[in-house]
């Protein structure tokens, strides 16, 4: 693509640092503009329409273009566009917002706390960790666990928390106190002959040696999320999470399910909880709580967290923590109405309903010779394409990517897990369309290879 002087690509080279980007690929080849979107749509500055089989990034539950929520946001703007929650200061939405979400929550919970990222949610979960840890005066009792290829946000305590390569790769991280555990994929780390119970043995028995190894003493929390998206959309086997919960409760270690993506319906129950059936004494949420119409995530503690915190603030005076946009009322307003869309609509039913269909056409794409793997549940899915000789990991996905938009679909490359998940509002008949435009460019793409 040639860029134009002065146009939006130029500009946006000149001026704009952009996440998750190779900076000199960008001052290349510049990036996409995408104008507007409508539905499961969204449209490129040359008028060209895809199909968002990401849901933007994995969040746009309820489709774009939505007006329900154009106008909770400008009511509320009008009324009050703008107050904290810092010094016992509060406003109707974050009152409203915080009692929805206690009353929704999939397992007993005591308080809601705001934030504007799943980054910053899951930050504050460690602190409060902590913050409870000292607070029960068990100083030592700070290790957090989470698992390799594990995402759990960008800031320095989260981005320690994920585990990919690429966000501690130049970055000094994890931070001290971050321990990672195997990865449930069993495909990729099943031993020779393991069946898939052994390998979920394996898993508990990887935690559990770990905690022995740091000392029970030592070991805070854990953190998971219940199906790993960023890390190529892997669904557990059977049994693990049970394996894994038993494992926690055996050595007082909290639970922190980690719910950016799967909340508000992605896995076909309002949360990943309930498909998983979980335990967590803390819940993470961003993402879909506003189809990302407004920048909001929320950290649900249950009570078992609430009353050391409580005494600890009490002690000293404060609970010294808080973003100047905590429980933004415009944010907390739009979370509110599309909350209500997705009651309303019933979109956890349309993800139930809609699920068989999508896990069917990706098995078949499945039966592709260029495909090793495929998986998901509820409406988030990957299809994960064979290593190749002359190709290093990942390549392959980059090069399906751009196939793909041809035809007129945005999926994200994994490494070489093509991943999908799109807008809950999908129809049976645009499930059909989004994988015959896959199934198209993987032929394609076939043709190129050969
Ligand atoms: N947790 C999970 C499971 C995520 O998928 C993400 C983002 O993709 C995050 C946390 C971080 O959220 P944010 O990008 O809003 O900081």
């Amino acid at each position: 693509m040639t860029i134009q002087p002065n146009s939006l690509e130029a500009r946006d080279k000149a001026y704009h640092l952009h996440s998750y980007t190779n900076a000199r690929a960008l001052e290349r080849d510049g990036a996409l503009v995408i104008e507007r979107g409508e539905g499961i749509y969204v449209y490129d500055n040359a008028g060209k329409q895809y199909i968002e089989g990401m849901a933007g990034l994995w969040s746009v539950g309820v489709g774009f273009g939505e007006n329900r929520l154009v106008e909770a946001a400008a009511k509320q703007m009008a009324k009050l566009p703008y107050y904290h929650t810092f010094t016992a200061r509060t406003h109707s939405p974050s009152v409203e917002l915080a009692e929805k979400l206690i009353q929704m929550a999939p397992v007993p919970m005591s308080k809601a706390y705001f934030t504007n990222s799943g980054s910053e949610a899951n930050d504050t979960a460690m602190k409060i960790v902590w913050y409870r840890s000292n607070a029960l005066g068990k100083p030592d009792k700070k290790k957090i666990i989470s698992r390799t290829k594990g995402y759990h946000g960008v800031t320095i305590a989260s981005a320690s928390l994920t585990g990919l390569p690429n966000n501690h790769r130049s970055f000094d991280l994890p931070l001290a106190r971050v321990l990672h555990t195997s990865c449930p994929h069993y495909r990729v780390f099943k031993t020779e002959g393991e069946t898939e119970a052994q390998f979920v043995e394996r898993c508990a028995q990887d935690l559990e040696d770990l905690i022995l190894k740091e000392g029970p003493d030592t070991v805070a929390a854990f953190i998971g999320e219940p199906v790993m998206g960023a890390g190529g959309v892997i669904v557990p086997p059977a049994g693990y999470w049970e394996a894994i919960q038993k494992v926690l409760k055996k050595y007082d270690v909290l639970f922190i399910a980690d719910e950016v993506i799967c909340g508000f319906g992605r896995t076909g129950n309002m949360f990943g909880t309930t498909t998983f059936d979980l335990q967590p004494d803390m819940i993470t949420l961003s993402k879909q709580i506003s189809s990302s119409y407004q920048p909001i995530s929320a950290l649900l503690i249950n009570e078992n967290v609430y009353q050391p915190l409580a005494d600890e603030s009490a002690k000293i005076g404060t609970f010294g923590h808080g973003v100047t946009a905590a429980g933004h009322p415009v944010a907390a307003a739009v979370a509110l109405e599309n909350i209500a869309i997705i009651e309303e609509r019933d979109l956890v039913g349309n993800v139930k309903a809609l699920s068989p269909k999508f896990l069917a056409r990706l098995k078949t794409i499945g039966e592709n010779p260029l495909v090793i793997e495929t998986r998901g549940v509820g409406l988030i899915g990957a299809f994960e394409l064979a290593p190749r000789e002359g190709f290093t990991a990942g390549q392959l996905g980059a090069k399906l990517v751009p196939l793909l938009m041809e035809e007129g679909v945005i999926s994200r490359a994994i490494g070489d897990s093509m991943a999908f998940c799109p807008p809950m509002i999908i129809t049976d008949e645009q499930v059909d369309t989004m994988f015959d435009k896959v199934e198209r460019g993987l032929e394609t793409f076939a043709k190129q290879l050969t």
